[in-house]
């Protein structure tokens, strides 16, 4: 799809660029953070699955505020992490690696430096299928992955915030963060499209149970989803629902018409390598033909 089709279609991805994020994105956390005030005097953050990088920028640009008002603490501390190489940022530490890696855990422990953060946010979400069964599954093991890393860098009564796709196995999710969360809100902003299965878990207040010993090996990944079918009735989890973002605002969903003035912004920061590439060069080279044959 050419760029302008899509600054026709959607008007966060235009805001996007005129406002200088590099993702619509960047959006959902705003909203996120209106609703729940999750940057109030937060200044350690992880930001996991992070390209091309507009969560980093809303946290950049938050926790320089926090730490403008009380210039008494520690100099803000972002530590953003994904499969895919991502474009620098200023007072950003980049790590190229994948969250479900045991060897990626550490270096994000590494960086931290025997400090704990205060909030640890995951937008990442898997290619999708198209196989919702199976994107699901994939989806919930990521965050999985990524609350296996939040249990080593939190600090008690920090937050986590994770991108969930709302199928029939979320209950079980909702269980396993409620073992460490006693606040868990499932929030959908309003730049999230009304037709997407995404919204975002909000988990406040972490509290691991007692002598909870955090492990590399993800004891949470082992447990099987026909568990959560067997959750009826009361048994079943039941957290909050609230939407977020102004009601009044932008619809993810609808198309607004330009100004007759309008013209297109190129993106702020292109992808740096296309996920796609390597299928690129290999059609190219007739490679899938001969493969064919
Ligand atoms: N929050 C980002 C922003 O504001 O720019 C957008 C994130 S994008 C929706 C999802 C990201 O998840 C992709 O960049 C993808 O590479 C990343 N991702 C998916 N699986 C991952 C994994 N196992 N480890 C690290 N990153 C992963």
């Amino acid at each position: 799809m050419g760029k302008s089709s899509k600054d026709k279609r959607d008007v966060y991805y235009r805001l996007a660029k005129e406002q200088g994020w590099r993702a619509r994105s960047a959006f959902k956390l705003l909203q996120l953070d209106e609703e729940f005030n999750l940057l109030q005097g937060v200044h350690r953050a992880v930001d996991l699955c992070a390209a091309p990088g507009s969560w980093s920028q809303v946290l950049t640009q938050r926790l320089s505020q926090n730490h403008a008002q009380n210039p008494q603490e520690q100099e803000p501390k972002i530590v953003a992490v994904d499969l895919q190489a991502m474009a620098p940022l200023d007072n950003v530490i980049q790590l190229q690696g994948d969250i479900t890696k045991e060897s990626t855990a550490e270096k994000i422990i590494s960086y931290f430096e025997g400090e704990l953060a205060d909030i640890v946010v995951c937008d990442g979400a898997p290619d999708v299928t198209g196989l919702h069964d199976m994107d699901e599954y994939i989806q919930a093991q990521l965050l999985l992955a990524a609350l296996n890393i939040t249990t080593h860098v939190l600090r008690p009564g920090g937050c986590f915030v994770a991108k969930i796709f709302r199928g029939k196995d979320i209950t079980l999710l909702y269980s396993q963060l409620k073992v460490f969360f006693p606040t868990v809100t499932c929030s959908k902003p309003r730049s999230s499209r009304n037709s997407s299965i995404e919204a975002f878990i909000v988990c406040q207040n972490y509290t691991p149970p007692p002598n909870y010993t955090p492990t590399m090996t993800n004891p949470l990944l082992d447990l099987h989803y026909d568990a959560a079918n067997a959750l009826v009735g009361p048994n079943r989890t039941i957290v909050p629902f609230l939407a977020c973002g102004d009601l009044n605002g932008y619809d993810a969903d609808r198309t607004y018409p330009l100004q007759t003035s309008y013209t297109s912004l190129d993106p702020l920061q292109p992808p740096i390598t296309a996920p796609y590439k390597t299928a690129m060069e290999l059609k190219r080279n007739n490679f899938y033909n001969k493969v064919a044959k």
